[in-house]
């Protein structure tokens, strides 16, 4: 079902924000993270009222620091804490509560599946398309039954809740083997979401553990493993070493060069053959750009790169003048590393929504276009207690001088006030008081299996009929390849 129509003009080319001189342009942003919002927010701050009608599209009501998701699942942070509510940080932009499903460029309308199961249609004289990623899913049987992805906030809750239950219902298995079994956790993928977690998870742990009468330190077994050669490889191989050192020396088995080759309810078959009984398999191998994208480009014809919308260094589209990409699903040409895209990080996501705003404002006629470029400032990484890696500007930094530096950049980075107090209180906190070990069973299982965390259906069904309607007869759609 349908509700709310189409507003009048858009379509055939023309510019209804010129041909309708004194009416507000409608400036649509599909996405409300941190490309989206900074886009939105930056747009309020630009074009004046009287220009343009904002409105942004998010199937959340909130903006999501994802960095600070391990300390979450760890228990350190309340989740609320890392949300920037869309309604207190939007001055004049109007949010749309759900998913945008099908983007018709040539008439210039954007479909929404809203929370109720209804649709509703927007039309648009400028878009922004930042819809991010998601966990890029393999082809390994039994990763979408039996795996967990780590990109939102339910996932982190059902991920400290799924743990501590393991503990649990270890503390009274009635056979060691299903001890074993439900104390073994296993990350797969040792970027910056997968080292963090495994390390504020085994810290976490490390600290509840006395509560549970029967298991020894002993009994708890965390394992990392990643196709790749070293940890953290953004952080260049000094850090990374350093981090696998500790990370070894907390006990983290770390297995480097090693796959996953089958996934069950009670065990794992690596690439190198071994068998580990666990019921806990986390995986963060990398992100591809969201779906919302793929159908897209399939529909338009639109040039990918690894998944990713391949968009000018203006974040403009290629053949269609008022639609831009931005964030971990476009593929920006990186004009400080010629030759290459950006990487799908928070920190050009954020900057490239400057870029957007500017120049979405220069095409209706307020400021002058500019090009992105920005000099990655380096990566901070929070490894729990008081370790930390952290490369800003290049200067390789561990220790107390990192963690601080980590948490200087976090402060700094969230995007409302309100949210830094509150995350620096639970900082201190944290330091003088013990960690709640209790199940909050906020997040049911089946909310959190990777197909229904990343609500691939909806694309789905979509590609069944707007998206393959626009294919010619035998014309395949671009693959979605992987980035991240
Ligand atoms: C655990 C973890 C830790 C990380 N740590 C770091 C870090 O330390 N440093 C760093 O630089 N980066 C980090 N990242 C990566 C960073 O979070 C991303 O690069 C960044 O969020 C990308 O911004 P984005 O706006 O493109 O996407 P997102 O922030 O993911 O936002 C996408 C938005 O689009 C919405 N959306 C999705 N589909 C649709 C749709 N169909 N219609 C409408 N809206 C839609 C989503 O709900 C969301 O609001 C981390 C990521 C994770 C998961």
């Amino acid at each position: 079902m349908t509700v709310g129509g189409v507003a009048a003009g858009g379509g055939g080319g023309e510019d209804p924000s010129q041909s309708a001189a004194d009416a507000p342009a409608r400036v649509l942003v599909v996405g409300s993270g941190f490309a989206g919002l900074h886009t939105a927010r930056a747009l309020e701050r630009t074009l004046p009222a009287g220009k343009a009608r904002i409105t942004l599209v998010s199937p959340t009501d909130y903006m999501l620091y994802s960095p600070l998701l391990p300390e979450v699942a760890a228990g350190v942070m309340d989740p609320r804490h890392i949300v920037v509510p869309l309604a207190q940080s939007l001055r004049r932009a109007t949010p749309v509560l759900g998913f945008a499903v099908d983007v018709d460029l040539e008439r210039r309308v954007l479909t929404v599946q809203l929370p109720s199961g209804q649709t509703r249609q927007l039309d648009w004289d400028r878009l922004v398309l930042c819809p991010g990623s998601v966990t890029r899913d393999l082809p390994v049987p039994g990763l979408d039954e039996y795996a967990r992805g780590f990109k939102s906030l339910a996932e982190a809750l059902y991920l400290r809740d799924h743990v501590l239950q393991q503990l649990e219902l270890a503390d009274v298995a009635q056979t060691p083997d299903e001890r074993a079994g439900r104390c073994t956790f296993l990350v797969v993928g040792a970027g910056y979401a997968g080292t963090e977690f495994v390390a504020q998870m085994q810290h976490f742990l490390a600290g509840v553990l006395p509560r549970y009468r029967h298991l020894r330190a002993a009994d708890v077994r965390w394992l990392l493993c990643d196709t790749a050669d070293a940890v953290l490889p953004e952080l260049g191989p000094a850090l990374g070493e350093r981090t696998l050192r500790l990370l070894r020396g907390r006990g983290v088995e770390v297995r480097l060069g090693t796959s996953v080759k089958q996934i069950r309810a009670d065990a794992v078959t690596l690439s190198d053959g071994t068998d580990v009984p666990t019921r806990t398999v986390v995986w963060t191998a990398g992100v591809t750009a969201s779906p919302l994208i793929a159908a897209t480009a399939s529909r338009h014809r639109l040039p990918l790169d690894k998944g990713r919308l391949k968009v000018d260094a203006f974040l403009a589209v290629a053949g269609w003048q008022d639609v831009w990409a931005l964030g971990d699903g476009a593929a920006v040409p990186d004009l400080t590393r010629p030759g290459q895209v950006t990487p799908p990080t928070a920190q050009h996501a954020q900057r490239q929504a400057k870029t957007a705003a500017r120049n979405v404002a220069a095409s209706l006629g307020v400021g002058r276009p500019g090009r992105y470029r920005h000099h990655d400032l380096g990566l901070v990484v929070d490894l729990a207690g008081r370790d930390a890696v952290a490369r800003p500007l290049r200067i390789p930094l561990s220790g107390l001088a990192a963690k601080t530096v980590t948490r200087g950049y976090h402060l700094m980075a969230l995007p409302s006030t309100g949210n830094r107090i509150r995350v620096a209180v639970d900082w201190l906190l944290d330091a003088v008081l013990a960690r709640s070990a209790a199940q909050l069973g906020y997040i049911p299982e089946g909310a959190v299996a990777l197909p229904a965390a990343e609500h691939t259906k909806l694309y789905q069904a979509m590609a069944g009929t707007a998206g393959s309607m626009a294919l010619p007869h035998g014309q395949h759609p671009p693959s979605a390849a992987t980035s991240g």
